[in-house]
């Protein structure tokens, strides 16, 4: 009977550690129709293999790992920023906040602006999704975001990353955060879920506000030798 009490209370604590979660979930597809020359990549949505890809990867150091489209590109360290017209001023300012913590690491370079097609960009946005409850248990969605490759091939060969970072504002609570906007915006320019909690990449919200020395890595390898 004591054996069952222990074990009743444990399920009870990782319950309630574990009920008020705040998730992403992986870049929606985004719609290139009209771009017929271009090759467009999509991130691979599926959370869990991401997930266990990520744990193979990163058993024995802090290492934040990078979104596999990401990897061995050729991408500028310049991107040009932009916001979705219904995003309200208080979200805008949430995802200046986290443009300004990319920007002081020197590794990358966010400018406001559109860019042309061949230069990398990010556009923020919000959207609003109520997540189903099941078993009196509700996994909010916080936001979602990811690169978006672009590669011309031939005479006018050039690489970019068109990439999209959004918030939830069903949940503002949940949402309009700057660790959140970090997180998502760190999807934008190629990182992916790290299982380190100290991490802006781990998959739920703990209200990291700053970069991890395994997410500045991770920054590095994608932009730090030879980027313009
Ligand atoms: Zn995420």
């Amino acid at each position: 009977m004591r054996y069952q009490g222990w074990l009743t209370w444990v399920t009870l604590g990782l319950a309630v550690a574990f009920v008020p979660m705040a998730v992403d979930s992986k870049p929606a597809p985004i719609q290139f129709g009209s771009q017929i020359n271009q090759l467009v990549e999509r991130v691979d949505p599926n959370f869990n293999k991401t997930t266990q890809q990520t744990q193979q990867r990163a058993i024995s150091t802090n290492e934040t790992p990078i979104e596999s489209i990401v990897q061995n590109r050729q991408l500028s360290r310049t991107y040009y920023y932009h916001f979705d017209t219904n995003v309200s001023a208080s979200a805008k300012a949430v995802f200046e906040n986290a443009v300004a913590v990319y920007n002081q690491t020197g590794i990358v370079k966010l400018v406001p602006g559109t860019g042309t097609d061949r230069q990398n960009s990010i556009t923020f946005f919000v959207y609003s999704k109520q997540m189903p409850s099941s078993g009196g248990t509700t996994m909010i969605e916080s936001g979602h975001g990811g690169p978006q490759i672009i590669q011309q091939t031939g005479w006018n060969a050039y690489t970019a990353n068109h990439a999209r970072a959004g918030l939830n504002v069903y949940y503002p609570a949940a949402a309009i955060r700057k660790s959140v906007a970090i997180h998502e915006l760190g999807h934008a320019l190629g990182l992916d879920h790290s299982r380190y909690r100290n991490s802006v990449m781990y998959p739920v919200d703990q209200g990291n506000t700053a970069l991890s020395a395994g997410d500045i890595n991770a920054l590095k390898t994608i932009y730090g030798t030879g980027a313009k």
